[in-house]
């Protein structure tokens, strides 16, 4: 009975590990890994163990006897990935553990931040015996995007915070909610109580769409709408008006399915999930018939993965729509495609995702508000850029989401990459990029080191990468002992606690805990 890895992989390998075969494939060693949409079991190979059911943190790993009629689709994506034999050894090899040169003292590490990223940094520094790991986090909740990104009907993926509340509670680590690292305590002052920071700060602003009428009111982006629904402070009060009949998102991405998902399915299916009540109150009074999800690129260059598309094509209450026309020209044989030329009928009462090709948005029209957006259709050339063909379209709608990639923000005083969004950085070391010097004690994981890309498990590997860097130079000497420890002692909420913490990692405190 083989074993059938499904849509809500979170690919951070844990099942690789826990596999006696070396069944689950790519591996994290395999320079595959970082770019695959899944992990796939070898039905040829599976053992019947049961050992990646337990090991996977979201529950996406089932016997194929145990597949919904939804999931049957994965059986075949698994094998598919199986279908031409690889030479494999006979376990996946392991990352070497870490080792630490006995310098008479505990490492300890400040985190900032505390999404999936800051998690894995910890839980790979907590390897080390007696390490101190403490984690800083702006909001009064943990774990970043895994509560305030993933989407609420994305209940197994949301299930990953069962692995960081495991991290969260090794006794060598401290929790510091509701702490601004820059506003309430400096960089220089959490150094004066670790041997290292490491900024694990996520990108928290989107990519900007630069075209005419892109401010106009009804105009949103991803990292809005979806702050919004999941009830993120600072976009929770937000105002969302979806009195209009159609919505468009521009990009196709994850991202924009699962906003094109929340906007169109029945909002009784989201009742029992962590959706913020105030946009499942106007979910329920919504307009919205139809969402059109537009990409520039045909079907066969979509960003949104497999996995991602399958689950859409059997969301309750949503049909599907892509008219033949949109996929004359794409390539035979390829996944994504076949799948759309074979989507259910709709049902009645649907609400509708329009997927449309080869459209890139040129204006958002409209006085005092979105009335419609213009969109030239689109080629590519021989480099596979997109190419404007000037025959020109308008789409009516009330509301436009632009869902074209996050954004990482600048840090503090650290250097940036205003091009790409993150923070220059050398395995995770941060440095300047005009010396090409190392900032001392300094470094980044995530995607405000690597860019806004890969799924919750990819940054696993990146956090492990930049720990054994930040370990090589604890172990070289070039993080010297901080002549301080930063205690924060007060419960959340405790009034005075922000201040005592700044005292605190202040004072340079005599001796170490
Ligand atoms: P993304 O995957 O990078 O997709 C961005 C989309 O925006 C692409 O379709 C891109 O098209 C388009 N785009 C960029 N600039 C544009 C422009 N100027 N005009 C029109 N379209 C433009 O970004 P994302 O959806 O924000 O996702 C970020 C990461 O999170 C991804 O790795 C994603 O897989 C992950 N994620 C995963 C899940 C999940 O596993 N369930 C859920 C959410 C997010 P081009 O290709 O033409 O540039």
């Amino acid at each position: 009975m083989p074993h059938v890895v499904t849509q809500s992989c979170v690919g951070d390998g844990s099942c690789v590990y826990a596999c006696p075969v070396n069944c689950i494939q790519p591996t994290p060693d395999d320079p595959a890994f970082e770019l695959a949409e899944m992990l796939h079991v070898d039905p040829a190979s599976c053992v019947d163990c049961g050992a990646c059911i337990s090991a996977c943190p979201v529950d996406a790993i089932k016997p194929h006897t145990q597949l919904t009629e939804a999931e049957r689709v994965f059986a075949g994506i698994n094998a598919e990935y199986h279908a031409v034999p690889k030479a494999r050894p006979v376990m996946a090899p392991m990352r070497p553990r870490l080792v630490v040169k006995d310098r008479g003292e505990a490492l300890r590490v400040a985190i900032v931040g505390s999404g999936p990223a800051a998690m894995y940094a910890a839980e790979e520094l907590l390897t080390v015996p007696d390490a101190r790991v403490d984690v800083y986090e702006r909001l009064d909740q943990p774990f970043g995007l895994v509560r305030t990104g993933v989407a609420p009907d994305h209940r197994r993926t949301r299930r990953v915070s069962r692995q960081m509340e495991r991290i969260r509670e090794s006794p060598r680590l401290s929790l510091h909610l509701g702490v601004e690292v820059g506003r309430d305590v400096t960089h220089e002052q959490l150094l004066e109580g670790h041997h290292a920071v490491i900024y694990a700060v996520g990108a928290a602003s989107d990519r900007r769409l630069e075209i005419p009428g892109a401010d106009l009111p009804g105009v949103v982006s991803a990292t809005q709408l979806v702050g919004w629904y999941n009830g993120h402070p600072d976009h929770a009060d937000r105002a969302v008006d979806l009195s209009h009949r159609r919505a468009v998102v521009i990009g196709n991405g994850n991202v924009a399915l699962d906003v094109a998902r929340v906007l169109t399915q029945d909002p009784d299916a989201l009742d029992d999930s962590e959706i913020a009540p105030a946009a499942l109150s106007a979910l329920r009074t919504s307009g919205i018939e139809e969402v059109v999800v537009l990409a520039r690129r045909g079907a066969e260059g979509s960003a949104f993965t497999l996995p991602e598309l399958v689950g859409l094509r059997s969301t309750p209450g949503v049909a599907l729509d892509v008219p033949a026309s949109e996929l004359v020209g794409t390539p035979d044989g390829h996944a994504k495609v076949a799948l759309l030329r074979d989507l259910p009928a709709p049902a009645p009462g649907d609400r509708r995702i329009a997927l449309r090709f080869r459209r890139a948005p040129l204006r958002v029209l409209g006085e005092g508000g979105v009335a419609a957006l213009e969109v030239e259709r689109t080629t590519t050339d021989a480099s596979c850029a997109v190419v404007g063909t000037g025959e020109l379209e308008r789409l009516d709608a009330g509301l436009i989401v632009t869902s074209i990639g996050y954004r990482g923000l600048p840090v503090g005083d650290l250097p940036y990459d205003a091009a790409r969004g993150i923070v220059p950085n050398a395995l995770g070391r941060v440095v300047d990029p005009a010396t090409a010097v190392p900032r001392e004690g300094t470094y980044v994981v995530g995607w405000i080191k690597r860019g806004p890309s890969g799924f919750i498990g990819t940054n696993k590997g990146c956090s492990q990468d930049t720990v054994a860097a930040l370990i090589e130079d604890y172990n070289a000497g070039l993080l010297p002992s901080p002549p301080a420890v930063v205690a924060d002692p007060a419960p959340v909420g405790a009034p005075g606690r922000r201040e005592r913490l700044r005292a605190l990692a202040g004072q340079a405190l005599a001796g170490r805990r």
